[in-house]
């Protein structure tokens, strides 16, 4: 016999698990047959793939078993198995990808949110079990083998006895406690309701040995007990079955159980098509963040059935990537069952289901944002940035589709809007679509551009997310308005007369100007300006390239080089400027070349960029002070 030891997150999670701090014990029998019902998927599609393996789908079946004086519960499918390798990978380690936060003394809240993160899984039963037992056979090996385990000490791998292909699942329950009776579990009725709660739609039988009480003599009432066989589930996917006759909670356990969350979907779409390609769907949007979804291995899709067998666990051309987070099942009998990966990708059929779901998924959102604005919020704060990020992937090829999708928030409103709600409200004599980028909110409030345009009661959108810069330039234009990013030096507010002011105290202070600039060699121009009220100084730029879009460029692994093209701007009513004209009059060289550095630093400083020389401009600020 071997033993091991379990890998430590594995250890963590399983610990977790056993001093159960989960109360819904009930939800290991759907863990394990959902298991069983995805081994017996597995073996099917590859009797249909391969001519070596041959199967009746008649034949394949979940047993559930329990024995009273024993304590034991017992789940056996004559599925695909498990080869030696397999249970030691499989059952000694989590599957998932991702890191674990475990952190010490966490609360039960933060508990049973790593648990949530891995979905319970094949763990789960370490919740009601001390010690369990699996045997198996894999399809592809000769031998079977024993997986025993008692918890977070390890588990051993012994050789087996079983014949034939398949796993039996034994569970030595625990001992009843003052906070629960595990034995609850041995009665037929209360597995019966159960497998009828979470596992009904599951598309193979799920058998027990079930009771019958027949009438021996009517006179004496007397009965005689016989036990039968008796399928327990009713077999029905559940996307099979008329929305009318599924509850919410029959969907939500589903789709806890399929796609492994914790939580409620945010929101379901049901969609039956019937044409030239036929199709049922089932979809879900979820609560909160898969956990591997920021993971670069995260993969989208939705599982394909042909005809109610499983043929694709993920069909990642089923979705856009902009709705990756969507979860779900299409089931269409014009796939055919032996197609393989590489001509599905070819079928017409298939990019046909996949133009249709798209659509509805779309639709469906436009009509959460119209109906039911709080849900629609949820879900942009959440999955939003995957949408910003799909208007201008792809050189902004979907923008159309997804404009009306999008938020972001108002300077007006404090709160999310649409580019719609935004131009509906544009004033008189409003020709642009205000931004203003930044890390967030308090930091694009106290940007010195905003008063400027808010003094005119314009409304301001904040972009807060890295991509949402990128997600306006891409739009460009949204009903004939264009955006303008008020930190561009372009911003072009000011009234003809105020601009011949502007111009007129540049072109006196030109040498002056040329002077400073030829100091800051990084910078494009220098200029006075009228439009900063109270504020010495800002950096603006022009061109394609904001300072924001210049930043994400800055921190991609890969430096591109791509800069914006900078204007030190200077407020020509602050006494600075006084300052600075008499500087360069008396020819005092130092004092000029440090102030520059100073307000130039200050500049960068606002505008969240990092300053090359800190020191020396930290000691410039002392010299000048202490003078
Ligand atoms: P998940 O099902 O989410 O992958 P589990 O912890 O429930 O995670 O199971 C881990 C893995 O063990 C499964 O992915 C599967 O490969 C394997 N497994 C579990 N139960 C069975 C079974 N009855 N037959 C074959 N393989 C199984």
């Amino acid at each position: 016999m071997e033993k091991h030891e379990f890998k430590s997150e594995s250890k963590k999670l399983l610990d977790l698990m056993i001093n159960s701090i989960y109360t819904n014990k009930d939800i290991f029998l759907r863990e394990l047959i959902s298991n069983a019902s995805d081994a017996l998927d597995k073996l099917y599609y590859r009797s249909l793939t391969d001519d070596k393996v041959s199967v009746s789908k008649d034949d394949l079946k979940i047993d559930l078993a329990f024995d009273k004086d024993e304590k034991t519960i017992t789940i056996s499918d004559n599925g695909i198995g498990m080869t030696k390798e397999e249970l030691a990978e499989n059952l000694g380690t989590i599957a998932k990808s991702g890191t674990l936060d475990f952190k010490d003394n966490m609360s039960k809240e933060d508990k049973l949110d790593v648990i949530g993160q891995f979905g319970v899984g094949f763990y789960s039963a370490f919740m009601v079990a001390d010690k369990i037992t699996v045997e198996s056979k894999s399809i592809d090996s000769k031998e079977a083998y024993i997986w025993e385990s008692k918890g977070v000490d390890g588990y051993s791998i012994d050789k087996g006895t079983k014949k034939d292909n398949g796993t039996i699942i034994t569970l030595h329950l625990k001992e009843n406690d003052s906070e629960f009776a595990y034995d609850k579990y041995l009665d037929e009725y209360e597995l019966k309701n159960l497998v009828k709660k979470y596992s009904d739609y599951i598309s193979f039988p799920i058998n027990m040995m079930v009771t019958h009480n027949e009438l021996k003599d009517e006179k004496k009432h007397e009965y005689e007990e016989h036990k039968e066989l008796e399928t327990l589930n009713s077999m029905v996917p559940i996307w099979k079955r008329d929305p009318k006759d599924v509850s919410d909670a029959d969907y939500e356990n589903f789709y806890m159980d399929k796609f492994g969350d914790f939580d409620k979907p945010l929101k379901r779409i049901t969609s039956s098509v019937e044409g030239v390609t036929s199709y049922k769907a089932l979809l879900f949007i979820p609560g909160h963040a898969p956990a591997d979804y920021y993971n670069p291995n995260y993969e989208k899709g939705l599982a394909l059935y042909s005809n109610g067998v499983m043929i694709m666990e993920k069909c990642a051309d089923l979705l856009p990537d902009y709705f990756s987070f969507v979860k779900g099942i299409v089931d269409s009998e014009d796939l055919p069952l032996n197609i393989s990966r590489e001509t599905l990708q070819e079928s017409k059929s298939l990019s046909l289901i996949a133009k249709n779901i798209e659509g509805k998924i779309r639709r469906e959102l436009e009509d959460m944002l119209k109906d039911d604005r709080a849900t629609y919020e949820e879900f942009f704060k959440t999955f939003g940035v995957q949408l910003k990020y799909g208007v201008y992937n792809n050189f902004g090829m979907d923008k159309e589709k997804l404009q009306d999708l999008v938020m972001f928030y108002s300077a007006e409103h404090e709160k999310l809007i649409t580019l719609k709600e935004y131009v509906s409200e544009m004033k008189e004599g409003q020709e642009k679509i205000y931004f203003a980028s930044g890390s967030s909110i308090s930091k694009i409030n106290s940007m010195p551009q905003v008063e400027q345009v808010r003094d005119k009661e314009y409304d301001i959108l904040y972009l807060t997310d890295y991509v949402d810069e990128f997600c306006v330039t891409a739009i460009s234009k949204y009903e004939e308005k264009e955006f303008q990013n008020i930190a561009s030096g372009e911003l072009d507010l000011e009234t003809e007369e105020e601009k011949k002011e502007t111009e007129k105290v540049n072109k006196k202070s030109k040498d002056l100007l040329k002077a400073m600039k030829y100091l800051i060699p990084d910078i494009d121009e220098v200029r006075f300006t009228n439009k900063l009220k109270s504020h010495p100084v800002c950096l603006t730029s022009k061109g394609d390239v904001s300072i924001e879009m210049q930043k994400v460029f800055d921190a991609m692994p890969n430096d591109l080089g791509i800069k914006a093209k900078t204007i030190l701007e200077i407020n020509e009513k602050h006494p600075i400027s006084k300052k600075l004209k008499e500087l360069y009059k008396n020819d005092d060289k130092t004092d000029f070349n440090n102030y520059t550095k100073i307000l130039y630093s200050e500049a960068c400083i606002i505008a969240g960029l990092p300053i090359d020389n800190p020191t020396e401009i930290s000691d410039l600020i002392c010299d000048v002070i202490s003078k």
